[in-house]
């Protein structure tokens, strides 16, 4: 019987002070921006030109206290299209992505 090697990877990502902490993978998704700051969704790719790093299209929001995707509040900033159909598609995928509406679908552990 052989082990496979296990490797833990560590990122440093940039998170607002005032961020809710990252809830367990499943629990209802908090706005904690993790997920898009570690690695953007495949819209994310679109909108940052990059496929590592943070997302540009994710937004802070101080009354909330939470970070949201710009994609979903204003997909004509992000993708230069309004809300007609492609921006609505757009928006919908980015919106799926982020799991809004459901369980938080990353498995990222935040450390100190
Ligand atoms: S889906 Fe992303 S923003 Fe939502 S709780 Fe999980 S890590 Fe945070
Ligand atoms: S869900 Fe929105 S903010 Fe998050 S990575 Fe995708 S496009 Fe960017």
């Amino acid at each position: 019987m052989t082990n496979k090697p296990t490797m833990t990877q560590h990122q440093t990502i940039r998170i607002h002070a005032a961020a809710p902490p990252k809830p367990d993978w499943g629990a209802a998704c908090n706005g904690c921006g993790v997920c898009c700051a570690a690695e953007p969704c495949p819209v994310g790719v679109l909108v940052s030109g990059r496929r590592t790093g943070s997302c540009k299209a994710l937004e802070w929001r101080d009354a909330e206290r939470r970070y949201v995707c710009g994609v979903v509040s204003a997909p004509e900033r992000y993708l230069g299209v309004g809300s007609g159909r492609i921006g609505q598609a757009l928006s919908a995928l980015a919106r799926r992505m982020i799991s809004a509406g459901t369980g938080c679908d990353s498995d990222a552990q935040p450390g100190d």
